[in-house]
């Protein structure tokens, strides 16, 4: 069954068009990767899908309701109760420990705080990071900060995760500790994930790859042999 979709979705950021009739379904727990050149429309693909921009014109489904024509609040609903997010730079709060970070979207969904703070502990084993539940975001090395973001994207179970750029500031060794942990979670979840990146070797982390080209979406081109 199809998780969610995009059909023929146009957006401009005002007279700049983004996407030009972009069409993708992705199937309940699938991985799949977009790629494609810088400025392709990306991210705007990833943000529409995600109820984070309305289309100009074109239809957003999930699980079979459209989101586009929803209200902000409906969709803010959505990004807070059903969706997961990772970006490029882990946006941690440095404010708040990595164990509070990781707990986040649990306290937004209104779980009580020592329940959230327990789920979230349960994370950093996996992370390879137990002991350092308590060290604020500024004291942990990029790798760490993007694997305490994946946690939190995942920490609410998300039927959706959706990743922009999730290994984008990472050495490749780094950026392949995270896909291992950001895949294996997600699989064990049964999430659907929609991972946007330039970098052909996290698209094989994937089940799927299409690649966008001046805001539409085509299967990647494959030179017979
Ligand atoms: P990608 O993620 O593939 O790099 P984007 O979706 O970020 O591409 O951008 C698609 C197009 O929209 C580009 O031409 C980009 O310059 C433009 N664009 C993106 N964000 C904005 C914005 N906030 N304001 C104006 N133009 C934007
Ligand atoms: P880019 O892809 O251009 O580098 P990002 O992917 O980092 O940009 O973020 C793009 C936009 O998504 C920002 O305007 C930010 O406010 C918004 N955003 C990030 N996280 C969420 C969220 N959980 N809910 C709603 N909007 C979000």
């Amino acid at each position: 069954t199809v998780a969610i979709e995009a059909r023929n979705v146009e957006f401009s950021f005002g007279t700049t068009p983004a996407l030009r009739g972009a069409s993708i379904a992705v199937d309940s727990g699938e991985i799949l990767a977009v790629m494609g050149p810088s400025g392709s429309g990306k991210s705007t693909l990833l943000h529409c899908l995600a109820g984070i921009l309305v289309p100009d014109s074109g239809e957003i489904l999930f699980d079979g309701a459209r989101i586009d024509s929803m209200t902000e609040a409906e969709r803010s609903g959505l990004r807070r109760d059903r969706f997961g997010f990772v970006f490029q730079f882990g946006q941690l709060v440095p404010e708040l420990t990595a164990v509070e970070n990781v707990a986040l979207p649990l306290l937004f969904s209104g779980v009580r705080r020592t329940e959230a703070l327990r789920k979230a502990h349960g994370w950093f084993d996996r992370l390879g990071m137990d002991g350092m539940q308590q060290r604020r975001s500024g004291e942990l090395s990029g790798g760490q900060a993007q694997r305490v973001a994946i946690a939190r994207g995942l920490v609410a179970e998300p039927q959706v995760l959706f990743a922009d750029e999730p290994t984008g500031a990472l050495d490749s060794l780094t950026g392949e500790q995270v896909m291992d942990l950001l895949v294996a979670a997600a699989r064990e979840q049964g999430t659907t994930v929609v991972l946007v990146t330039h970098e052909p070797r996290v698209a094989a982390y994937a089940d799927r790859e299409v690649i966008v080209r001046d805001g539409r979406v085509n299967a990647p081109d494959r030179i017979a042999s």
